[in-house]
Formats: structure tokens, C-alpha cells, sequence
């Protein structure tokens, strides 16, 4: 394990970097967890492409999100924002407008958000034409009696909230990803199910092997959350899902309890990785309940994560020495500050995970805790 910090020096520093790279390698769950990153709120954290996107214009997600937030705008409100800016990008393939169609080269769209002391949440799966589905979700939140609105249901919904509904939400980009992924699986034979999900993976990993494909929108998702002025606790995950998937498949972005939980006394958890499983264990929820019950946000993660890995038995989801082989990545943070990006891997396809943090000493990008050290090749 790493040095030991009071949590006295820690705040000090501001958004300080943990210094347990020793306890990122292996297993760091096992041992109880003596560092914390903490910051005086507002604080916001999000998914590495938080801090890379700007959309042309000069702030990133957590940027803007922080500086809304400072100003007195509604903490939601500024996390939409902010992640407003990377769901119109047209170069984050990962997240609304561009971002990776299915396997018929449409593109679909999830995402929700919640509101802590409102107590509100709402959600759209499966939406097309709207490049900004997180603010489709937050009608759903404010305008209707429910928290779900799904495929052309949350389209004509969409449309009578006077969105603009496109006909396409591909881009020059996206399409072609999608046109060369087509070619690659041969879409003229209907391979079974499993074989025909096995090449479709094979060939969006050879994809990402050769270059045609950044590593992280293969998958692709923001989350974002933020403790405010007042301890206003918020959040928001918005994505276009898996890429090339089947057509209405819906992951766990925008599932409350999976792709976002949030209590208002307890804080917030949000995901990008593998849907499957984290909807199979609601693992935002899983987080937010234990942080309910005393433990800090790694320490709910790494539970969180022991869970996926317990119910992940099935061979092709494992690594020859039987680990979970895939990404999954929570972002949690608490009504105090303390937060923590926590993940199955630390490396992956050459890349370490991090994830984006604002606060009052500006935005950073910071290597996530993780439960296991480097990912083998796929
Ligand atoms: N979690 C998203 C999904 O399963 C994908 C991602 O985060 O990359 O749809």
C-alpha cells in the first residue's frame, strides 16, 4: 500500500493525486484504503473525454460544468452543459452527435440524469435524431410523471419538447467507421448470435489494432457528477452505446442504478464500460449504498467491481487466468468531495484509464484506482 495521508494534508493540496500507483496494480481492494483525493465543492468529475473535448470552442466538459456551477446555476443545469459540448463534438465518436451508429449504421442515443435535491431523475434509450439526448432526459425528468422514454416513443416525445429531430446523426467520420466495420463482418451471412457477436467484437478490436478506431469510443460514454456549492448532488451519463450494436440494444447508461445512481445525502456513481455488466448488478447503486454505509468511493467501487467479477462466469467474457476481459469504469463521488475513478483495469490497449476532475485548482486528468494492473491482449 501506499504512504499513509491524513485526509487534513490531502485537502490541503486541493485536488491532489493519489499516490498509490503501488496499490493500482494488483488487487488494490484487498487492503483497507488510507488515501483519499478530496477537494472543498464544488467539485466535478467525469470520464477522461471530459477533459479532452471542446467542441471549437474554449472549455471542456468539467470546465464549463465548474465555472456554471461557480457562477449559481443550477448543478444540473451545468453538468448538462458540459456535457452538451462532447455530445456535439463531431470528433468524440463515442457520445451523441456522431457518435458510432448500430450494427444497421443508426445511430442510437442513451442517457439520464438525476437532480439530489429535487429528488428528480428521467431517461431516454434508444433515441434517434436528437444529437443532445441528456437534455431530452431531463424533459422526461421535468415534464412527465415518468423516469424512461424509449426509442421512437422518446423520438415524438423529443420532437413535441421542440427538439430538432434529425433524419441522420452520422458524421462523415462515424459513417465511415461504420461502412468498414460492415464490410469487415459480412453482413450478407447471418452468422448465429454468438459467433456473430464474436466477430463483430473481432472486428471492431482489429479496427482499433490497425488505428481506424480509437480504443475508448469502441465503447464510449460520459459520465459526469458534481457536488455543488451546497452539497447539491448531480449527475449525468449520456452515450451512443456500444458501437455497431444490434439495433435497439440499450446498455446501462441511461438505467437509473446502473449507468447513474445518485442519493442527495450520500452522493453520486456513474459508469462507462461494459453495460451487461453493470446492469447486471446495478453497480452505481451498489456504490452509492455502500458509501451510505461508511465507505469511502474507491472502497465502494472496488466492492462493486469484486461483485462484476463474482457474476462474470461465462468463458468468452474471461481472460485466460479467469478475470473479467472487458473495460468498466465508475466515477463516484461524495456529498463531502471525496472522489475516486475506479476501474477493472489500469491499462488497456496501451493506455492507462483516467479520468477528469474540476475543481478550484482547474481541471485534471487523473489515473483511476484499479482493481487489476494491465489487461492482457485481446
Ligand atoms: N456503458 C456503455 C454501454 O454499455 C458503453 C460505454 O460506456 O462505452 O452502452
Amino acid at each position: 500500500m501506499g504512504r499513509r495521508v491524513s485526509r487534513r494534508d490531502f485537502v490541503k493540496a486541493g485536488a491532489a493525486v493519489s499516490v498509490a500507483a503501488a496499490a493500482q496494480n494488483t488487487m488494490a481492494a484487498e487492503g483497507p484504503t488510507v488515501l483519499v483525493r478530496k477537494a472543498t465543492p464544488p467539485v466535478v468529475i467525469a470520464s477522461a473525454n471530459g477533459h479532452h473535448y471542446r467542441n471549437g470552442g474554449p472549455r471542456t466538459c468539467v470546465e464549463e460544468a465548474f465555472a456554471r456551477i461557480v457562477a449559481g446555476e443550477d448543478v444540473l443545469d451545468a453538468l448538462l452543459a458540459g456535457v452538451n459540448i462532447v455530445e456535439l463534438d463531431p470528433e468524440e465518436s463515442g457520445v451523441g452527435y456522431g457518435g458510432l451508429p448500430n450494427a444497421d449504421g443508426v445511430v442510437q442515443l442513451d442517457s439520464c440524469c438525476m437532480h439530489g435535491p429535487k429528488k428528480q431523475a428521467g431517461g431516454v434509450a434508444a433515441l434517434e435524431g436528437v444529437r443532445t439526448p441528456s437534455l431530452v432526459a431531463k424533459a422526461v425528468m421535468e415534464q412527465t410523471d415518468h423516469h424512461l422514454l424509449v426509442g421512437d416513443g422518446a423520438q415524438d416525445f423529443a420532437r413535441q419538447m421542440g427538439f430538432e429531430v434529425e433524419a441522420d446523426l452520422n458524421t462523415d467520420l462515424s459513417r465511415s467507421k461504420w461502412l468498414e466495420w460492415r464490410r469487415r463482418i459480412d453482413p450478407g451471412h447471418w452468422l448465429d448470435p454468438a459467433k456473430r457477436s464474436r466477430a463483430g467484437e473481432a472486428a471492431s478490436r482489429a479496427m482499433v489494432a490497425e488505428g481506424l478506431l480509437d480504443a475508448e469510443s469502441r465503447l464510449g460514454t460520459i459520465n459526469c457528477d458534481s457536488v455543488g456549492p451546497k452539497g447539491e448532488v448531480c449527475g449525468v451519463t449520456t452515450t451512443s452505446g456500444l458501437s455497431f450494436k444490434i439495433p435497439g440494444r440499450v446498455g446501462d447508461s441511461p438505467i437509473l442504478g446502473a449507468g447513474l445512481w445518485l442519493d442527495g445525502d450520500v452522493g453520486a456513481a456513474g459508469s462507462t464500460g461494459r453495460g451487461e455488466a453493470n446492469l447486471y448488478g446495478l453497480c452505481s447503486h451498489v456504490i452509492v449504498e455502500q458509501m451510505r454505509q461508511g465507505r469511502g468511493p474507491k472502497d465502494a467501487a472496488m466492492e462493486a467491481l469484486r461483485r462484476v467479477k463474482a457474476n462474470t462466469v461465462e468463458k468468452r467474457l474471461l481472460t485466460a487466468d479467469g478475470r473479467p476481459a472487458f473495460g468498466l469504469t465508475f466515477y463516484v463521488i461524495r456529498r463531502d468531495g471525496e472522489y475516486a475513478g475506479v476501474t477493472m483495469w489500469g491499462k488497456a490497449e496501451g493506455r492507462e484509464k483516467q479520468f477528469s476532475v474540476c475543481t478550484e485548482n482547474g481541471p485534471e486528468l487523473l489515473p483511476c484506482d484499479a482493481l487489476f494492473g494491465e489487461a492482457p491482449a485481446a
